[in-house]
């Protein structure tokens, strides 16, 4: 008797021990599943979402490649990456569709995870060259407001790590997390870029210039290259707008502002800084240099008349002053810094009206 309630004892602890360490395997599959929905909903912008689905998520999930596709039939997405000033060409990883049948065999099937042995036939377009194809895979759908906005594609070297059979539960919670972190850092990052945009030339404006003129000054100091610094202002805008109203003022504004970017490099940051005013801010440019880029920019307007949408051609100058970051001025705060550089410029540009207009001058150094 009394050996069976032993025997019967020890047979409930071995239970109550297996049950112990299932609760905490379960415990411990909820905080690993909870990191992960930790790691993707802290990404502050794209970039960090991407760098999270492709590097923390993959190597904490053990995956041997992760690659995601997303529906961008207006290249809407694609053209903030190229506002990021992200390659595309540096992410491999990250793939775009247009609608999609594009997915091939997948298309239609994405209304839940797919999971199993790799097929080039079925997973080909989301492991594209030069990814190498994974053993098993599990294809999920991200979806918000009932449509289809992409899908995380997970692969793994082993065969048995993604059987069909296998549960989706976790799998459809982490896709519904990731959805709504790629929505949210997308639909930042058009808000970030509407906030830095002037509406009207498409240009950057000033918010955005005087940020990243913070910023260059910075690197300037610390890194010791020059920057230089453009104010220019059409000429008689006033006179446009009386003689051909405000409509055909706005066009004179985006000709300008296209015909200014055209002789800019891509590092350079063009703004529009007010009314008929823009700033350029030219990086790693010595004031001689910005000099003979303003000159072309003066050259470009003066000498090609602008075609209005009526039809009518148009005779447009602007007058540009141009200054230079001086090295040898006391490390001041850079607040100042910044609006000294934009004064000298302006007063050059002063100096360019008070002269005849159409024309470029060069601050002088200022004394240290
Ligand atoms: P100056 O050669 O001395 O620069 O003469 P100006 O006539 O260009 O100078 P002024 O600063 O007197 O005129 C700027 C004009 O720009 C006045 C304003 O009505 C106009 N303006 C400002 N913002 C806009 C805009 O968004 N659209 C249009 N069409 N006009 C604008
Ligand atoms: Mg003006
Ligand atoms: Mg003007």
């Amino acid at each position: 008797m009394t050996h069976d309630l032993v025997a019967e004892n020890r047979r409930l602890r071995e239970q109550l021990t297996q049950l112990l360490e299932q609760a905490q395997q379960n415990q411990q599959i909820l905080l690993r599943h909870q990191a992960f929905d930790l790691q993707f909903i802290s990404a502050g912008s794209l970039r960090e979402l991407l760098d999270t689905v492709f590097t923390t998520f993959a190597q904490s999930a053990g995956l041997d490649v992760v690659t995601l596709a997303l529906l961008d039939p207006d290249y809407d997405i694609r053209r903030i990456l190229v506002d990021l000033n992200i390659q595309l060409a540096t992410l491999p990883h990250l793939l775009f569709v247009q609608e999609e049948i594009e997915f091939g065999e997948l298309a239609g099937r994405l209304s839940r995870p797919v999971l199993g042995a790799y097929s080039e036939e079925l997973h080909g377009r989301v492991f594209p060259e030069p990814i190498a194809p994974p053993a098993s895979v599990a294809i999920i759908p991200l979806i918000r407001h009932g449509q289809l906005i992409g899908c995380m594609n997970l692969g793994s070297a082993d065969g048995a790590r993604f059987a069909p059979a296998l549960g989706t539960d976790f799998i459809e919670h982490l896709a519904s997390i990731v959805a709504i972190c790629v929505e949210n850092v997308i639909n930042t990052e058009r808000l970030k870029h509407i906030g830095l945009t002037d509406p009207l030339t498409g240009v950057n404006n000033r918010r955005y210039i005087e940020r990243r003129l913070h910023e260059e000054i910075g690197r300037s100091f610390r890194q010791g290259y020059a920057l230089s610094c453009m104010y220019i202002d059409i000429d008689h805008f006033k006179q446009i707008n009386d003689r051909l109203g405000h409509q055909a003022g706005d066009e004179v504004l985006r000709g300008v502002a296209a015909r200014i970017k055209a002789e800019l490099r891509s590092s350079d940051a063009l703004g529009r800084f007010g009314g008929e005013e823009f700033v350029v801010l030219l990086i790693d440019t010595e004031q001689a240099d910005a000099v003979n880029v303003a000159e072309r920019i003066r050259l470009g307007i003066a000498e090609h008349p602008l075609m209005l949408i009526s039809g009518q051609t148009l005779d447009v100058t602007v007058s540009l002053g141009v200054a230079a970051l001086d090295h040898q001025i006391a490390e001041d705060a850079v607040g100042s810094v910044a609006k000294g550089l934009i004064a000298q410029a302006d007063n050059a540009l002063y100096q360019a009206k008070e002269a005849g207009r159409n024309r470029v001058i060069a601050a002088k150094a200022v004394a240290a």
